[in-house]
């Protein structure tokens, strides 16, 4: 097995060092990426739990003892299993901290962000291009190198699950807009933020959006055109998935309904249940 406290080069300019962060089971780990050559950035200071701060702090110190220039952190979005060691790491290394305008401002009473990257945006001194991709999250971007790299934050996960939470800023329909985009790219190689590199990258954004749309079917195919509840539609429409946590089945079944609601295919009622409209 890999050992999980080296750095590891993933691509050209670009390594990554897993870190242990409080994400979502079952995966345990949050990369932090190094990217660049002599001036380089931190994508996902990720690590809220001091020694795990200190094993990217160390890996910094080296470089920039051996004469590179670290120029910034960058967090993907604003989830704490990205976000947790930014400020630390911003203060112990004097640099800002980068993130798309819809990040800053849910981080406003968490973290500083000091400098803001909208979609095209290059990353000061670097051949490195954000992609605004909202879906996971509103202000999630992802980091596209001229070499055909792509750093994707959450859109994908070689390792877990990623979770469409409509509670925190989580929209389906945007997701899978996103998944489109990035395939449209055709990238060579994802870097996740959770787990190993992914190489069949267009296969895999294209199996996302196939999985989701055919779990989006069996959503619609639990409601009934009597009204009903949340946990009775994502029961029927995870049947297929018994050990699946229920906060995890009923946040995804929540997003698809919203997204179902939204092309006109079910009603969404006052008292929070959910119905079928007419099938022609
Ligand atoms: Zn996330
Ligand atoms: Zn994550």
């Amino acid at each position: 097995m890999r050992d999980e406290t080296e750095i590891e080069a993933v691509g050209e300019a670009v390594s990554r060092l897993a870190l242990r962060t409080p994400t979502l089971p079952p995966a345990t780990h949050t990369n932090s990426y190094f990217v660049g050559l002599r001036a380089f950035y931190v994508v996902e200071p990720a690590s809220p739990w001091p020694e795990e701060q200190q094993r990217l702090h160390d890996a910094v110190a080296r470089r920039i003892a051996a004469g590179d220039t670290l120029l910034g952190a960058v967090v993907t979005h604003h989830h704490g299993d990205h976000v947790g060691g930014a400020a630390e790491f911003c203060a112990r290394f004097a640099v800002p901290l980068f993130a798309h305008p819809l990040t800053r401002d849910r981080l406003a009473d968490r973290v500083a962000v000091d400098r803001t990257l909208d979609d095209g945006a290059v990353l000061p001194g670097l051949d490195v291009r954000a992609l605004h991709t909202p879906g996971h999250a509103p202000g999630h971007l992802c980091f596209a190198h001229a070499s055909g790299w792509m750093i994707v934050g959450d859109m994908v996960a070689s390792e877990g699950t990623i979770l469409i939470d409509t509670s925190d800023g989580g929209d389906m329909h945007a997701y899978l807009t996103q998944l489109e985009r990035l395939a449209s790219l055709a990238p060579a190689r994802l870097l996740p933020a959770h787990g190993a590199p992914i190489d069949d990258a267009v296969a895999r954004l294209r199996f996302y959006i196939a999985h989701r749309l055919a779990r989006e079917a069996r959503v619609l195919d639990a409601v009934t055109d009597e009204p009903c509840a949340l946990d009775a539609i994502a029961a029927r429409a995870y049947a297929d998935s018994p050990h699946a946590p229920v906060f995890l089945t009923e946040r995804s079944a929540h997003a698809h309904l919203v997204r179902l609601a939204s092309h006109g295919h079910i009603t969404h009622h006052g008292d929070g249940r959910w119905s079928r409209n007419g099938r022609a």
